[in-house]
């Protein structure tokens, strides 16, 4: 048991029926949709597989959109007090020369919100402001029934063999989402990349200027994100199969040789000597862009939301601030449903309220399929851009392509997002 939730509620074969709102995935996308919910007066369960919250992954780089977010649920001042506003972009070649730099005071729509920020914190300051008991650990979904009755009530089964029955079924439970697979929507494919990160600790400080450096080499990147004044945020993503690789471990003398054999002698070597983990885990990236629309991401009163909806590579480091930004509106959406506004169309109050919760999360798909699916083809063509892994097309990709990207007028314009307000929340 940890921060508000409860353990395995482990009566084994039993039957929870308080859930009105099942949320499936104790991740960020899932735990801000709890606490959005919250916040408009309605109450959630958060279901999650792992016995603690599982943050993997060390940091995040969370953007305006991510902080829009934040603000709305009255939290982003105290992740501004936490972790430092980074104020400039350069992005390097495996030489270290600047191929394009960025000051964000320069880019419009300011004053700009990028920070690093520690996962575990994200989610133990999320899972803070819930209600105790709302996330049940250790409740793995394994299951999914609908009810004959026309009720719209849907079973879920529970790795330890109990049954919930839920009005609404949020499937937040990351890309390998069971829900998804429910649903019928594809499994998320490599892409051809892999990757390792962690958050680097320099107990008497870093030193380093407020400024993300991104380093493109030859079908490899890496990055390091001053997250605080002692820890550092890093990645380093390679061109290879995902064969064998997804889960595997890495040694820190293996990842620092092989990032010093693809960067010259740069900062990344000892960046990586100070992360504390004596191993790094490998993942594969993968993706799925939802070429079929939004329809299929709803059954009835299920869906699915942040990477179980729609997997992106993490190029433009934008999955879990696109998870935060479907929390916020999905509750919005749900309270709508749950809770009509006074200027309701008559039409729709006489709906059954299963099929006003259906509509609601029909049209919370629509609106989000556009965004969603322009930043995932986006990220993934990005990606596919920095990797080549040929030297002509890096050249090219060197003079043309980056200065194309990374520019005052592109760099940030996808995270003036606004996400809007809660109900009751004044604009
Ligand atoms: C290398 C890398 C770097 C990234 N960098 C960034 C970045 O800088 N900025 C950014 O915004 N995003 C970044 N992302 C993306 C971001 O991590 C994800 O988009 C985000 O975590 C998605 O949140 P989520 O809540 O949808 O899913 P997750 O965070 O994956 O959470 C899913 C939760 O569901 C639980 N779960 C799974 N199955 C079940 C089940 N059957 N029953 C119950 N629980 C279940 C899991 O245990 C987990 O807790 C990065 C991703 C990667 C791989």
């Amino acid at each position: 048991m940890t921060i508000n939730g409860s353990g395995a509620l482990g009566d084994g074969n039993g039957l929870h029926d308080e859930g009105d709102i099942v949320i499936v995935g104790g991740g960020i996308g899932g735990l801000s949709c709890a606490l959005a919910l919250h916040r408009a007066g309605i109450k959630a369960v958060v279901l999650e597989q792992s016995d603690t919250l599982r943050a993997w992954g060390a940091g995040i780089t969370l953007w305006n959109n991510a902080f829009s977010v934040l603000d709305v649920l009255g939290l982003g001042d105290r992740f501004r007090s936490m972790y430092i506003n980074l104020l400039a972009w350069e992005t390097l070649n495996s030489r270290g020369e600047v191929l394009a730099k960025v000051e964000f005071a320069d880019c419009e729509g300011g004053p700009h919100d990028l920070r690093a920020v520690d996962r575990k914190v994200i989610l133990e300051v999320l899972a803070g402001e819930l209600p105790e008991g709302t996330i049940r650990f250790s409740s793995g979904v394994i299951g999914i029934k609908k009810s004959e009755s026309r009720t719209g009530i849907t079973e879920l089964e529970l790795q330890d063999g109990s049954t919930y029955s839920a009005k609404v079924v949020l499937g937040f439970d990351g890309i390998n989402s069971y829900v998804a697979s429910w649903l019928g929507l594809p499994k998320p494919q490599p892409v051809g990349h892999i990757g390792i990160r962690g958050m680097a600790i320099f107990p008497e400080g870093h030193k380093l200027d407020y400024t993300v450096r991104l380093f493109v080499g030859k079908g490899c990147r890496a990055a390091y994100i001053p997250a605080s004044p002692t820890n550092v945020s890093w990645f380093f993503v390679w061109n290879d199969s995902p064969e064998g690789t997804n889960g595997q471990q890495m040694s820190k003398a293996e990842a620092m040789q092989h990032a010093s054999t693809s960067f010259p002698p740069t900062l990344l070597s000892s960046i990586i000597d100070n992360t504390p983990q004596e191993k790094f885990f490998k993942y594969a990236i993968r993706h799925r862009l939802n070429t079929n629309g939004p329809e299929p991401l709803v059954n009835g009163t299920v869906t699915v939301a942040g990477d179980a909806a729609h997997p992106c590579t993490p190029n433009m480091g934008q999955g879990g601030c696109m998870a935060l930004e479907d929390g916020l509106i999905l509750a919005r959406k749900l309270h709508d449903a749950l809770r009509p506004p006074p200027n309701t169309d008559q039409d729709m109050l006489k709906l059954p309220e299963h099929e006003r919760i259906h509509r609601a999360l029909v049209e919370f798909q629509y609106e989000r399929h556009d965004r969603t699916n322009f930043i995932s083809t986006r990220s993934y063509r990005i990606g596919r851009m920095i990797h080549t892994g040929w030297t002509v097309l890096d050249y090219f990709r060197d003079r043309f392509m980056i200065p194309l990207i990374v520019n005052k007028n592109k760099l940030l314009a996808h995270t003036l997002f606004d996400v809007g307000k809660l109900p009751g929340q004044s604009s």
